[in-house]
C-alpha cells in the first residue's frame, strides 16, 4: 500500500483540482459537444474562458464544495467531534448561509427561521465574492427554501441530480472510513431524496477517503463498490460504475466514450463520467479535466469530480499552474482545506 494522503496537501489538492474541473467546465456547461469544438475546436475547451465576467470562475458545486467543507468543521468547533450523528445537521446549516448568497429569499426570513447563529457563522458568509449565483441547481434551491432538513429516512423530494455529489468530496477526508459513506448520503439527502441521488454521493466520498489512505484509484473503487451493494435501492448507481469501468477496459479514450456514459445532469452519471476520465488519464491532470468538461453536459460538475479525484490521488504537483493562476477563491480554498485538515482523523 502507497503513502498516507491525509494530509493537508493532498486535501488542498483534492479541492482545488476540483475547482479547476468546475472553472474549466463553466463557460460549456450548457453547450452541446458540436457547439464546444465549433467554438474552442476540435480538441474542445483546455484553457479557461470567461463565464460570469471573468475567467476562471468557479460555480456553484465549488461554492457548494466550500460550505460542505465549512459545516464540517463547524461540526467540531461547536459540537462534539466524536458525535458524528450531528454532522448533517452542521452541514445543513452551512449550505442555508449558501443559499443566503443566492439571494432567493430576504435574508431576514432566513433569520426568522432558522435563527442568527445559524445564518451568521464560518467564515464563508462573509466573503461578498460568494454571493453570487453560479447556475445552482433547482434540487438544491427548492430543498433549502422548503425549510425542512432532508434526509434518508424522510425525503425533502425525489430528486437525483448532481447537486449532492458535485459537493460532497470534502467528507472523504473528515472521518474514519467506516463513517465517511454514510455520512457523505445523509449530507446529500438534505437535498435530494432519490436514493441514486444521494447513494452517488456515498460512493465519491468513500473513493476519495480510500485514496486518502493508500489505495490506487481502481481499488478504491472497488471498495466504493463493496459498500454500495449493501445499500438499498443501489443497481442504478452500481451500473453506472460498472459502465465507466467497462468503458475504461473496451473503448479508446476518446469524448465519444465520455458521451456514452450519460450527460452528467443526474448523479450516477455524473460519478461515471468523472470516475472513467480520472482513470483515463492515469497522471495528467490537464488530460482528466478536459476529457470531463468536454461533452453535451453538465460539463462544471462532471469537471469538479474528476479534478476531485485526480488532487486526492496525485496531489498538488500535477495541477497545471496555469490553471492555478487565475482561479477564483483559490486562496479561500486553500485556507479551508487547510481548517479540514487540521481536524481530520489522521490514521
Ligand atoms: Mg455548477
Amino acid at each position: 500500500m502507497s503513502a498516507n494522503k491525509r494530509t493537508a496537501e493532498y486535501v488542498s489538492a483534492c479541492l482545488l483540482g476540483g475547482a479547476v474541473g468546475d472553472a474549466l467546465g463553466a463557460p460549456v456547461e450548457f453547450m452541446s459537444l458540436a457547439q464546444i469544438q465549433k467554438q474552442f475546436g476540435p480538441e474542445g475547451i483546455s484553457d479557461y474562458a470567461a463565464a460570469y465576467g471573468r475567467k476562471g470562475a468557479i460555480t456553484d458545486d465549488t461554492q457548494m464544495s466550500l460550505f460542505t467543507a465549512e459545516g464540517l468543521v463547524l461540526s467540531h468547533v461547536r459540537g462534539k467531534p466524536s458525535d458524528t450523528a450531528q454532522i448533517p445537521l452542521f452541514v445543513y446549516q452551512a449550505y442555508l448561509r449558501w443559499l443566503s448568497t443566492q439571494q432567493m429569499q430576504p435574508s431576514d426570513t432566513l433569520l426568522r427561521q432558522h435563527g442568527s447563529c445559524v445564518m451568521v457563522d464560518g467564515i464563508l458568509i462573509t466573503r461578498k465574492e460568494l454571493c453570487s449565483r453560479r447556475a445552482p441547481g433547482n434540487s438544491c434551491l427548492s430543498a433549502l427554501q422548503s425549510g425542512r432538513m432532508g434526509s434518508m429516512a424522510d425525503p425533502v423530494n425525489n430528486s437525483k441530480g448532481c447537486g449532492g455529489v458535485m459537493r460532497i468530496a470534502p467528507v472523504g477526508y473528515f472521518m474514519k472510513a467506516e463513517s465517511v459513506f454514510d455520512t457523505a448520503c445523509e449530507i446529500a439527502a438534505i437535498t435530494h431524496g432519490h436514493p441514486t441521488g444521494y447513494l452517488a454521493a456515498g460512493c465519491l466520498a468513500q473513493i476519495i477517503c480510500e485514496i486518502s489512505y493508500g489505495k490506487d484509484i481502481h481499488s478504491a473503487t472497488g471498495k466504493s463498490m463493496e459498500i454500495l451493494k449493501t445499500k438499498s435501492h443501489h443497481e442504478e448507481c452500481l451500473q453506472a460504475i460498472r459502465n465507466a469501468l467497462e468503458t475504461i477496459e473496451t473503448e479508446p479514450v476518446s469524448f465519444a466514450s465520455v458521451e456514452k456514459l450519460g450527460k452528467g445532469w443526474i448523479a450516477e452519471e455524473a460519478l461515471a463520467i468523472g470516475l472513467y476520465c480520472a482513470l483515463a488519464a492515469r497522471e495528467d491532470f490537464e488530460k482528466a479535466v478536459c476529457l470531463a468538461v468536454n461533452h453535451s453536459g453538465d460539463s462544471d460538475s462532471t469537471g469538479a469530480i474528476a479534478g476531485n479525484i485526480m488532487g486526492a490521488m496525485y496531489g498538488k504537483e500535477v495541477l497545471p499552474e496555469k490553471y492555478l493562476r487565475e482561479l477564483e477563491l483559490r486562496d479561500l480554498i486553500r485556507e479551508m482545506a487547510s481548517d479540514l485538515s487540521e481536524r481530520m482523523p489522521k490514521q
